[in-house]
């Protein structure tokens, strides 16, 4: 897929690794390593049995047949990552990572974590395997998060608070890769999103891949064609780029990216280097990354993926922004007709699904990524009714 793009970890100018030769060192070394098992039938049987018989894969392409009559136009199909095993699609990385980290014989995983979403999935993967897992998280983070800091302790995982700097992902972050360059020969850096430096967007696209694999199968059993669009929600760009991968080399299938309106990051991000690799970003007047705020905690990110980058400037995908307003909509219309409560990131999509599916006919068809369930955003959802916000 794509493998003349991403030669050397570029998609056009986006990408690369813009790191210090100590931590370079130890990214070449996971190069060679992805790239000796990402095609190994041994280690994709592996992986492929691990999805099946801890995740539940494969998930289901639903057809919503009460949303398709209310929203009019194109036939609306949801690929249900929801129904994964805690509940979203980081499952599908976590688990690949963690698999190719025991083949290189780490027995020590360490992560960050904002919101705590990818560090519970990644304790998760490290019990199923029964690896050693350390979590760095910000203070001020762990303090609003404080409930899945128990999650990831009850999953066997060591939280580490970080003080330094602002307390939050980013210094989390910078403190991770120190502890990576200085222990490297133990130790698996796992990361979270199609973002970071080379190999890591290639190899989270690699792991979360399995979802339009599956996807177009299942379409072509329903329908008997491919898609007429692909709808998903961006934030670091893993659920997207999964279920985009299979249809990139597909030009008659429409791949449209959702952003919330306050953390635009490909509708009005310029390029830019951070977290070493570059990708478009949302920058104030200094060039430092803008604060980003929204209500799905999973897209609070002011940075992209950079193959986003490059689907988004060489015209092959479109990204488009929804309101908090048309979000919560898409939310509410979904569970009452559908009976599926999605995650505040996934009713993204949802809400770009409104204003898509209209513009078609009857015969047309498309696949709504449903990235995750939203039973972690009820009480959030509960607390802004109460409060008047909607
Ligand atoms: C983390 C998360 C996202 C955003 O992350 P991506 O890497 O852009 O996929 C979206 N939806 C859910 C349910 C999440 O947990």
């Amino acid at each position: 897929m794509n493998d003349v793009m991403e030669e050397k970890g570029y998609f056009g100018e986006f990408g690369g690794s813009f790191v210090p030769p100590s931590l370079q060192g130890v990214l070449d070394r996971l190069t060679d390593e992805f790239e000796k098992y990402k095609d190994d039938p041994d280690f994709n049987a592996e992986y492929k049995e691990c999805l099946r018989d801890h995740v539940g894969r494969e998930n289901p392409l639903t057809f919503a047949k009460h949303l398709t009559e209310a929203y009019g136009g194109a036939k609306i199909y949801l690929k249900r990552e929801d129904l994964n095993h805690t509940g979203a699609h980081k499952i599908n990385n976590v688990i690949g990572q963690a698999l190719l980290a025991k083949k290189m014989g780490a027995h020590r995983i360490i992560a960050e974590t904002g919101a705590g979403q990818h560090g519970v999935a990644a304790a998760t993967a490290c019990a199923m395997f029964g690896m050693e897992c350390i979590i760095y998280m910000g203070k001020l983070d762990m303090k609003r998060q404080a409930l899945n800091v128990f999650r990831m302790e009850l999953l066997g995982a060591k939280v580490v608070s970080v003080d330094q700097g602002q307390g939050r992902l980013k210094d989390a972050v910078d403190v991770a890769l120190n502890d990576l360059v200085e222990n490297y020969e133990t130790t698996f850096y796992l990361l979270g999103s199609a973002v970071g430096p080379h190999p890591y967007p290639s190899i989270v696209k690699h792991f979360q891949a399995v979802s339009s694999e599956e996807s177009k199968r299942q379409m072509y059993e329903k329908e008997g064609k491919l898609p007429d669009a692909v709808i998903a929600v961006t934030g670091g760009g893993s659920n997207a780029i999964g279920a985009f991968a299979h249809y990139i080399d597909e030009p008659s299938v429409r791949l449209i990216g959702v952003e919330p309106e306050e953390a635009a990051t490909l509708s009005k991000g310029t390029p830019a280097v951070i977290h070493g690799f570059k990708c478009l970003l949302l920058q104030d007047e200094d060039g430092q990354p803008s604060p980003t705020y929204s209500i799905a905690a999973g897209l609070d990110y002011p940075g992209i993926g950079p193959e986003h980058s490059y689907l988004k400037t060489s015209g092959r995908a479109e990204y488009a922004t929804v309101t908090k307003k048309e979000v919560m909509e898409a939310f509410e219309l979904l569970s009452k007709k559908e009976g599926i409560i999605p995650a505040l990131e996934s009713a993204h999509a949802v809400a770009m699904a409104k204003k898509i599916a209209p513009g078609y006919d009857r015969e047309a068809a498309l696949i709504v990524n449903i990235s995750g369930r939203g039973d972690k955003d009820v009480q959030q959802v509960f607390d802004m009714y109460q409060n008047g916000e909607f």
